[in-house]
């Protein structure tokens, strides 16, 4: 284990075992389409949308959007970085997301493809930290409930550290103190 972690909350073989019942549970429910369009958030959501997609039945294809948060003087402001390179009207969205927090995020994107046309748009992620919501939000598709600690791990970082780390942990305090 890494040293800057002080514990591990999901190993890589639970987070896979929970991306197969995912990925199965998403292929019935969208048995009837003719492909899925996985829009990952990145940069965090790689390594779970990589694990998710290998057990979909239904064909996929990927693409990805960056968004930003800074708080501005209002309040938070989330800003386009990189936006999607093809056009989303009448597609079935799966949005896929490292964690659900406040729920800002996803909210935002959510509602700008759906602005956009997309036939449907759900979101799948690999965590929710339930407690950290700030906006009314759910996920169609939920891996885990995480306890309010900050976690890395599996696509999450602190200053772009951690994402490599093949399970998710909660870091130390000292390291960000
Ligand atoms: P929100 O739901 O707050 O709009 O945004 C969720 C985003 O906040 C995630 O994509 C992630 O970048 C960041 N985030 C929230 N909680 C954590 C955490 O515990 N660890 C890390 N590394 N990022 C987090
Ligand atoms: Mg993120």
């Amino acid at each position: 284990m890494n040293s800057d972690i002080k514990e591990i909350l999901f190993t890589e073989e639970m987070i896979r075992e929970m991306s197969q019942k995912m990925g199965q549970q998403i292929s019935y429910d969208y048995k009837d389409c003719d492909s899925i369009l996985l829009v990952g958030l990145l940069k965090g959501s790689v390594p779970f949308l990589a694990e998710l997609m290998k057990h979909i039945t239904v064909p996929v294809t990927i693409n990805f959007i960056k968004v930003s948060s800074y708080v501005g003087s209002e309040s938070k402001v989330l800003q386009m970085k990189q936006d999607l390179d093809e056009d989303v009207e009448g597609r079935h969205i799966l949005i896929v997301e490292d964690i659900l927090d406040t729920g800002r995020t996803l909210k935002t994107v959510k509602e700008l493809l759906v602005h956009r046309g997309a036939a449907s748009v759900k979101v799948a992620t690999m965590l929710d930290k339930v407690e950290g919501r700030v906006i009314p939000f759910e996920a169609e598709y939920v891996g885990f409930e995480c306890p309010n600690a900050f976690v890395v791990g599996y696509g999450l970082d602190y200053n772009e550290r951690y994402r490599e780390l093949p399970y998710v942990g909660v870091l130390k305090e000292e390291v960000y103190m």
